[in-house]
């Protein structure tokens, strides 16, 4: 009996396709062709860095500046690293960023 290698991502059973955490893991994201770009409405955002923690590719950081509110908005620390994954965008709990992609030229 030979051993059977495990495959390089699970699947979600639901739709079939791998979970993003694992495309991330077998991808290089040096080598993605998607560079991606966010906007983030700096006026709701309340500095909580739910989407700091959430971004795989550390392309985000809270800022120095505060808004109106006090809070400091999060912003692209590291804008070449973002991949447009949009994961930021969705846990966001006040929906504050918007997502772009293009390809790499
Ligand atoms: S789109 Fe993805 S890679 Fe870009 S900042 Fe948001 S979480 Fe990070
Ligand atoms: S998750 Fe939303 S509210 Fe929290 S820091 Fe990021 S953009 Fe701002």
């Amino acid at each position: 009996m030979g051993s059977v290698n495990p495959p390089k991502t699970d699947t979600d059973p639901a739709t079939g396709r791998a979970y993003l955490r694992d495309i991330l893991k077998t991808k290089p994201i040096v080598n993605n062709p998607i560079k991606g770009r966010i906007e983030v409405d700096t006026e709701r955002c309340k500095g909580c860095e739910v989407c700091v923690v959430a971004c795989p590719t550390q392309t985000l950081a809270l800022g120095a500046e505060v808004n109106t509110k006090g809070y400091r908005p999060c912003y692209m620390a590291q804008p070449e690293q973002c991949i447009g994954c949009a994961a930021c965008a969705m846990v966001c709990p006040d929906s504050c960023i918007t997502v772009y992609r293009a390809q790499r030229a």
